[in-house]
């Protein structure tokens, strides 16, 4: 069984990679029968960004991702916020500074430059080690000194002393790795300034996940190059090493190349991009397992959501979000949903980010239902209109009397850009309103446009039409599309007869009033 963590740092916005990962986190401790848990990674007090932690609840709760244990619901590990756990820390620091481990350094900003600076010129690698240390070694009454003094300081481990050694270790995603033993003696507790004390990620890392028995750490791959560090953290601290997973990061495609989402350019790197959007939860997820295993993308959606992430079918280059994918996906989705879901959706969605349109729809449910029900409930090849719920004013807003916008007359640049004489719009409009009060719902609609398109002379076709542009007031075409601009306000939409059945006859014939008057 796989004890696995998700540790948000409250320093900005939640990335959408931080959900990627949460997500294998998540599916691998199910599927191993073990446990997922939550862990918040504050200990970087100065970087927290106010509110932070709401906006990563609710990004996580909106894609389902609960922990089995996290600092809202508890656990026997806990707490689960490490700038509760200080104690904890201070006596893990205590034990390695009494069995000389660690040790109290004063260096100042400058001595550390001027180190880097000096070993830069001699070509050294650079850093904290061995007899650049300024105080790795120094004499106890010195070190008293500056304490009494009230110079501030740091922990450092104190890296063992083995140059040029080599290190292997086995990544769940990578394999083996082999890399340089880390000699950095690097800070494990920060800055005597600050309270509470905290601890580097480096021991926070170590000294949690020991003790909150993760046995499987997934984290970003920015990390590995830690590993032989926290290795050594781990062994001096007593630890059984611990298993890696390091996933690699969302990349975005730009002209030929590709580089990571970035929080900065990229609205989709914010999770707060899909819920604003208003994407289907069910349909992002399983984006986001196929990018992780590529055999779930050619899965059906219920059974990719369902079969385990194996993670050495991660990849170790990063996988491209391609939005236009995620819309495909979406549509096919959605189109699976009955109307009655998707307005249970929107109506969701909208209480949120649209609460105009989430008063309408519950005010004029039975329209709405109507609406969704155009070439979607019995129909052998749903509708794709619908990628995100966001989409639902521009999509379905003309169905709604408070949404649509009618066409002012036959100058409306609608029915303009069609290019029939004025007068002979108001003809066709005039003609088509008085067929089609005679029409009962079983006889045939479209015949009703046909004839009165030729009546007024219109071309059977575009190709008659084309061939002597002069002989017509337009073709067929343009004659159906003032029909269907007048219902509908755009040249584009779905079965017209189905829509003046959800409209009903009286607001069918009240969208002719501007040209018919
Ligand atoms: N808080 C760390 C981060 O934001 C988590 C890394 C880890 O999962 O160990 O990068």
């Amino acid at each position: 069984a796989k004890v696995t963590r998700f540790g948000p740092s409250p320093t900005g916005f939640v990335h959408i990679g931080g959900i990627y990962t949460a997500t294998i986190d998540q599916d691998v401790a199910l599927h191993s029968g073990g446990r997922y848990l939550v862990r918040v990674e504050d200990t970087d007090q100065s970087r927290e960004v106010e509110g932070a932690l709401d906006q990563f609840a609710r990004g996580f709760a909106y894609f389902g991702l609960t922990a089995d244990e996290d600092s809202a619901r508890g656990g026997e590990y806990g707490p689960y916020r490490q700038s509760e756990r200080e104690q904890i820390y201070l006596t893990y620091v205590r034990q390695l500074l009494r069995e000389g481990r660690a040790y109290i350094d004063f260096a100042t900003k400058d001595e550390l430059a001027s180190i880097t600076a000096r070993q830069q010129a001699t070509k050294l690698p650079t850093g904290y080690y061995g007899s650049w240390a300024i105080w790795r070694d120094a004499e106890a009454a010195d070190v008293q000194a500056k304490l009494d003094a009230g110079e501030p300081w740091v922990v450092r481990f104190r890296a063992p002393d083995d140059t040029g050694a080599r290190v292997r270790f086995t990544d769940a995603i990578r394999g083996t790795i082999e890399a340089e033993a880390n000699r950095n003696d690097v800070v494990i507790l920060k800055s005597s300034d600050q309270s509470p004390r905290l601890p580097t990620y480096h021991f926070a890392h170590a000294v949690d996940d020991h003790l909150m028995r993760v046995n499987l750490v997934i984290r970003g791959d920015e990390w590995i190059s830690s590993v032989p560090v926290h290795q050594q953290l781990f062994g001096a601290l007593g630890f059984e090493p611990i298993q890696y997973a390091h996933v690699a990061p969302l990349m975005k495609q730009e002209g030929g190349s590709k580089r990571k989402l970035s929080k900065r350019k990229d609205p989709e790197a914010s999770v707060d991009f899909y819920l604003e959007s208003g994407f289907p939860v069910r349909a992002v997820l399983y984006y986001l397992r196929g990018l992780a295993n590529g055999r779930l993308a050619e899965l059906p959606l219920d059974q990719a959501l369902e079969e385990p992430i194996n993670l050495d079918e991660c990849g170790v280059a990063g996988p491209l979000v391609d939005l236009v994918k995620l819309d495909d996906i979406s549509a096919d989705y959605v189109a699976t949903m009955s109307g009655a879901e998707i307005l249970d959706a929107v109506q969701e969605w909208a209480q949120q980010f649209d609460p105009q349109l989430r008063e309408l729809l519950e005010s004029s449910r039975a329209l709405a239902l109507r609406a969704l029900a155009v070439e979607r409930e019995g129909a052998e090849n749903p509708r794709k209109d619908l990628k995100k719920w966001s989409d639902f004013r521009a999509v379905y807003g003309f169905f709604f009397p408070e949404l649509h916008q009618p066409v002012t007359g036959p100058d409306d640049e609608r029915i303009a850009a069609l290019g029939v004489a004025p007068d002979v719009v108001r003809a066709v409009a005039a003609d088509f309103v008085g067929a089609y009060r005679q029409l009962d719902d079983g006889q045939e609609w479209f015949q009703q446009i046909r004839d009165v398109a030729a009546k007024h002379g219109f071309a059977r076709n575009a190709k008659e039409y084309k061939k002597d542009p002069d002989a017509y007031p337009g073709s067929i075409r343009e004659a159906s599309q003032i029909i269907r601009i007048a219902i509908t306000g755009s040249t584009r939409s779905p079965d017209l007869h189905s829509i003046t059945q959800a409209l009903g006859r009286e607001e069918t014939l009240r969208r002719f009033g501007n040209l018919t008057a």
